[in-house]
């Protein structure tokens, strides 16, 4: 039955609907109807992402934006479905579908960040529980941690999570979240999910493993697969794919946990708008699309720098030292490369040189951005931290768009050889080393494993 005061929250309503919803079409859905084939086979996720099926009374082609706070109801309860848009919203009903679908869960919520959705899934935790998680993870995710360990009586360990005993030997009894994500950014390394999740389900049956999967989206990466109980993302980033909304994704697999995760989004209110919710739905469409021409720039741009000397850490590169690992979970290698030049000074004069790349944070969209991490989404870790943790200030990062890779390599090229960054001779460029803003010689080694990089 439907709640009928809102205020008195109570996750009655998508209960109900994930009870009356069937994959394979037997019982007749629920308006908006399921985001699936009524013939209940599973397509390929290029297909998935674009077949949506809902029973509008007039056969929209889009789905329609409930933009509404209440919906009426009888006195009787006479099974109304939506009753008040922070407990539920068609709109919002049928993303949530779509999305738990393409994530390979049985239930996917939806709310107004990737932070929010970070927010929710840490409201599982009481005072004295544990935490363990990466060295080298987002700036946000590393704040609201630290506002948890000072104020929430959390205990938060930052570990190396690319050492897969490490983690083993953090987790104990009082662990109850082991946070991962991955590949990490702009670091990019990469963390092996189902070992540390076979490992913590050996140490603590009670752990709950929550996976960061902004960078690679469910297009390339299904942490629930790999043994996580909770797939969490950023739908700001490649799900929506055009930095005109921001949204948080959570999906499970455990009805349980995901009715305790519903609680605290009726709870506190942070579901995502109607609005919103359909123009994320209409960024998933394309995702499949973008995703494949940004990789495909993004392999081109690793090995243009690579091969002028750069140190380069992308995992589509053969020298990245986890490439093996990183295929073994991914069906790509995203849309996002760090590189080093060894030098600040030098790294800030090619990110503004660069003119078609747009110095901005965040990534995922279909238009190219540059950064300096140290200098921007990270600048939230403070520099002893960042020391710590082996963040070269130096590191620029690239976020790759869908433009054409012959004009992002020119513009960066250009930006290059303006900074000073590259020696330009008869045989081509080659990068320069630098060491205190001066030139030693050139570098010798690319990759992300040489030995030769200045970086500090
Ligand atoms: C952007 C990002 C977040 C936070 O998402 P918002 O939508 O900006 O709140 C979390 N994790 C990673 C890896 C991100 O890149």
């Amino acid at each position: 039955m439907a709640s009928p005061d809102p205020s008195k929250g109570g996750p009655s309503l998508p209960t109900k609907l994930v009870q009356k919803f069937d994959l394979d079409g037997h019982d007749l859905p629920p308006s908006p109807a399921s985001s699936s084939p009524r013939n209940g086979r599973k397509y390929a996720l290029a297909t998935e992402l674009v077949y949506t099926e809902h029973n509008d009374q007039y056969n929209s082609s889009s789905v329609p934006i409930y933009q509404s706070a209440t919906f009426k109801q009888t006195l009787s309860g006479g099974g109304e479905e939506y009753d008040y848009t922070r407990s539920g919203n068609p709109t919002r009903t049928h993303l949530e579908r779509h999305l738990a679908k393409i994530m390979n869960a049985s239930r996917a919520l939806v709310v107004s960040s990737g932070m929010g959705a970070l927010d929710v899934i840490t409201r599982l935790l009481k005072p004295g529980d544990e935490v363990v998680t990466g060295l080298d993870v987002y700036g946000g995710t590393n704040r609201l941690l630290t506002y948890l360990g000072k104020n929430g009586g959390i205990i938060v360990h930052h570990i190396d999570t690319t050492n897969a005993e490490c983690v083993r030997d953090t987790i104990t009894d009082k662990t109850a979240m082991v946070l991962l994500e991955t590949p990490t950014n702009p670091l990019m390394q990469v963390v092996d999910i189902a070992t540390i999740a076979s490992y913590a389900r050996a140490k603590n049956p009670s752990a709950i493993i929550a996976v960061d999967n902004t960078m690679l989206s469910p297009m390339l990466q299904n942490p629930l697969d790999l043994g996580a109980d909770i797939h969490y993302e950023s739908g700001t980033k490649y799900l929506s794919g055009h930095h005109d909304l921001m949204a948080g994704v959570i999906a499970v697999n455990d009805s349980a946990l995901g009715e305790r995760l519903y609680f605290t989004i009726n709870a506190s209110g942070c579901a995502l708008s109607p609005f919103d919710s359909w123009l994320l739905l209409r960024g998933i469409k394309t995702l499949s699309v973008r995703m494949e021409k940004q990789q495909s720039n993004t392999m081109r741009i690793a090995q243009f720098l690579e091969s002028h000397g750069f140190r380069v850490r992308y995992p589509g590169l053969k020298s990245h030292p986890q490439y093996e690992l990183f295929h073994k979970m991914a069906r790509g290698a995203g849309a996002v490369l760090a590189f080093e030049t060894g030098d600040i000074k030098l790294s800030e004069r090619i990110v503004e040189s660069a003119r078609l790349w747009a110095i901005s944070v965040s990534f995922g969209c279909v238009n190219s951005l540059i950064s300096m991490p140290c200098r921007m989404s990270h600048a939230s870790i403070d520099p002893k931290t960042r020391a710590e943790r082996n963040m070269p200030e130096d590191i620029i990062r690239l976020c790759v768009g869908i433009e054409d890779a012959e004009d992002l390599i020119d513009d960066l090229q250009r930006a290059l050889v303006q900074a000073g960054a590259v020696r330009v001779s008869l045989d081509g460029l080659q990068a320069l080393r630098i060491e205190d803003g001066h030139t030693v010689g050139e570098a010798e080694g690319a990759g992300f494993g040489a030995a030769a990089s200045s970086s500090s």
